[in-house]
C-alpha cells in the first residue's frame, strides 16, 4: 500500500520546497515569494515549504545574549565588498540597525615566536598593499623582506591554469610571507590548507592584478592612487568592509522569518531523507522525517554539497559522485567572556591570527567586544577562539573539557588570560566548512551542467561560488530566480 500524500493548496501554483533553513534557503524562499508577489501576468502563485532539521533557522548563523554578552555562535559578520548581504538587510529595512566595525581597533596580530605582533599595516590577505610596513615588521627577516620586495620586478604568470594558493604566494611574495603572514590571515578565514586551496576559487582579484599590472606591488599602487583620486570627488564610502547588526546577525534570521512566515509553510524538526522523482519533466516527492510524503514540482537545495549528494543518490548518480568530491572541514568556536582585569594583553585589534608553523592548538582568537560595540557589557572582554579546520582536524575531535583546556592555555599563553571565563561556551561546526581545492570550479561547473540537465532541481549555497554569507545570499536568490525564470519561459510545472 502507498504512503499517504500530504496534498498542498492551489493546483495552479508552482510547488517548491525548499531544503535547508540557513541564510541560504530563507533567502532563496523571500526571493520567490517577492518575485510570484509582483503583478506580473505571466506570474502564477508560488507555494513555498521550506523544510529545516534543526530546531531553529539560520543554520550556521546563531545569535545568543546572556548576561550582558551578545554572542555570534558562527559567523559575526559581512563583507560589503560583495553588496548582497547589505543589500538583503538593507530590503528587510535593516539598513539603521546595520554597525561597521570599530574603527579603534581596525588591525590584527599574528603570533611569532609565541607572541602576538602586528600584521604590517596595508596587508590585504595574499599581498602587501605597501613594503614600507613590511621592512619595518619584526614578522619577516631581512633576506624575507628583500624577496617580498622583488616582487615589484618579478613578471606575471603566462598561463591562466588554476594553482593553489601556496604556490601563487611563494612564487610572488617567497615562502616566509606565505608562512608568516598569509597562511594565518587566509586560514583564519577559510581553514584550509593552502598548499591546496585554488587561488582562482577563492581570491581571484589577485591574480587579475597579477595579469593586470605584471605585480601586485604595482596593482597596490595604481589602486591607492586611484583611492586617493576618488576620495577627493567623493564624500567616502557608505559602509566600511565589514558590517554586522546591532543586535547580532540573528537579527537578520528573524526578519527573513518574519517576511516570510505569512506567505510560506515552515517547518522545524523537519529533515528531508529521500527525494523521489515521481513526473515527467519535473515532479518530485519529498519523505521528511515525522511527516506524510508531499509532492512538489521544483527542490531547492541548499544544504551541505555531502547532504544533497545523499539524497540525490536515486535521482542522478553522476550528479551525486560530483557533489560528493568537495571536500568539509569542521571547526569549532569556543566562546569565552572575561573581566579586562584578567588579561593582561590590551586586545588592541580585531584578533589574533596564528601561524601553522608556530604549532600551537588553535586557529586564531577574534577580539569580539573589540570587532563591534554592545557585544561584552563594560570592563568584560567577548573572545572567540577557532580550533579545528582543514590542517588540525584531530583538535576539532576533542572532548568538551580538553578543548576548553587546550583553550584556556593558549589564551593564557599567548594573552596573559587568567582565571575562570565568566563565560565559556563550544560551538561546534562538523563538516561545515566547504574547501574549494584547486579544480574546484572546473568541478562546479561540472556540477551546474549536471543540474541544468534535471529539469526541476536547483542547488544554492556556499559549497560552490563562495564561502561567505554574501555568497550565499546571491547563490539562493539565483537559485530562486532560475525557478522562475524556466517556470515563466517553459511554461511547464
Ligand atoms: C564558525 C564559522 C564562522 C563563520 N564566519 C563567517 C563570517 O564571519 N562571515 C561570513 O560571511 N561567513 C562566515 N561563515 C560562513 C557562513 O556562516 C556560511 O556561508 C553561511 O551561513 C551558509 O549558509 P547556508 O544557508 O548556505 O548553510 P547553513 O547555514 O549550513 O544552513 C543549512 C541548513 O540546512 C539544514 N539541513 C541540513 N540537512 C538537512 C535536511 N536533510 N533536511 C532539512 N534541513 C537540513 C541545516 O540544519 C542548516 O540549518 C562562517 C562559518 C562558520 C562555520
Amino acid at each position: 500500500m502507498n504512503d499517504p500524500v500530504e496534498e498542498s493548496g492551489d493546483e495552479s501554483s508552482l510547488k517548491v520546497a525548499i531544503i535547508g533553513g540557513g541564510v541560504s534557503g530563507l533567502t532563496s524562499a523571500y526571493c520567490l515569494i517577492n518575485s510570484s508577489k509582483s503583478d506580473s501576468a505571466e506570474t502564477r502563485p508560488v507555494e513555498v515549504t521550506l523544510f529545516e532539521a534543526s530546531p531553529v533557522f539560520g543554520g550556521m548563523i546563531q545569535t545568543e545574549q546572556r548576561d550582558g554578552y551578545l554572542i555570534e555562535k558562527g559567523p559575526d559578520s559581512f563583507i560589503t565588498s560583495k553588496p548582497q548581504a547589505v543589500n538583503l538587510c538593507e530590503d528587510l529595512g535593516l539598513a539603521a540597525r546595520l554597525i561597521s566595525t570599530n574603527e579603534e581597533y581596525r588591525r590584527a596580530h599574528v603570533v611569532f615566536r609565541g607572541k602576538p605582533v602586528p600584521v604590517p599595516a596595508d596587508f590585504t590577505l595574499v599581498a602587501p598593499g605597501r613594503i614600507g610596513p613590511v621592512l619595518k615588521s619584526p614578522l619577516i627577516s631581512p633576506s624575507g623582506k628583500l624577496r617580498m620586495g622583488w616582487e615589484y620586478f618579478l613578471p606575471a604568470k603566462k598561463d591562466n591554469h588554476d594553482e593553489s594558493l601556496a604556490s601563487f604566494v611563494r612564487r610572488r611574495f617567497g615562502a616566509e610571507a606565505l608562512d608568516r603572514i598569509v597562511q594565518p590571515l587566509v586560514g583564519g578565514i577559510y581553514t584550509s590548507n593552502p598548499e591546496k586551496l585554488s587561488l582562482q576559487a577563492t581570491m581571484p582579484r589577485f591574480l587579475e592584478m597579477e595579469q593586470a599590472h605584471g605585480s601586485l606591488l604595482k596593482a597596490a599602487r595604481f589602486q591607492r592612487k586611484q583611492q586617493v583620486a576618488q576620495q577627493s570627488s567623493e564624500s567616502g564610502a557608505r559602509y566600511g568592509l565589514f558590517l554586522s547588526l546591532r543586535d547580532g546577525l540573528g537579527h537578520l534570521i528573524d526578519a527573513l522569518v518574519s517576511a516570510i512566515r505569512p506567505h510560506a509553510v515552515l517547518h522545524l524538526n523537519t529533515a528531508v531523507e529521500r527525494i523521489e522523482q515521481i513526473g515527467a519533466p519535473t515532479g518530485f516527492r519529498v519523505h521528511a522525517s515525522g511527516r506524510d510524503p508531499q509532492n512538489f514540482d521544483r527542490i531547492l537545495f541548499t544544504i551541505p554539497a555531502y547532504h544533497v549528494a545523499a539524497l540525490l543518490r536515486d535521482v542522478n548518480g553522476d550528479l551525486a559522485s560530483e557533489l560528493e568530491e568537495i571536500p568539509y572541514a569542521s571547526s569549532a568556536v569556543v566562546v569565552s567572556g572575561y573581566r579586562l582585569d584578567q588579561t593582561e594583553h590590551p586586545l588592541d585589534a580585531f584578533g589574533v591570527v596564528v601561524p601553522a608553523i608556530e604549532n600551537r592548538k588553535i586557529l586564531a582568537v577574534s577580539f569580539s567586544s573589540r570587532k563591534f560595540p554592545n557585544r561584552a557589557p563594560k570592563g568584560r572582554a567577548l573572545l572567540r577562539t577557532f580550533v579545528g579546520g582543514a590542517m588540525q582536524p584531530e583538535l576539532f575531535d576533542l572532548d568538551d573539557d580538553t578543548m576548553r583546556k587546550v583553550v584556556r592555555d593558549e589564551l593564557a599563553d599567548l594573552l596573559g588570560v587568567h582565571g575562570e571565563p565568566e563565560l565559556e561556551e563550544i560551538c561546534r561546526y562538523p563538516k561545515s566548512m566547504p574547501q574549494y581545492h584547486v579544480g574546484h570550479l572546473d568541478r562546479v561547473r561540472k556540477i551546474e551542467d549536471l543540474v541544468a540537465a534535471i529539469p526541476g532541481i536547483e542547488i544554492a549555497g556556499n559549497a560552490f561560488r563562495g564561502v561567505g554569507i554574501p555568497d550565499a545570499v546571491l547563490s539562493g536568490n539565483q537559485a530562486a530566480e532560475r525557478i522562475l525564470t524556466k517556470w515563466i519561459l517553459t511554461g511547464d510545472s
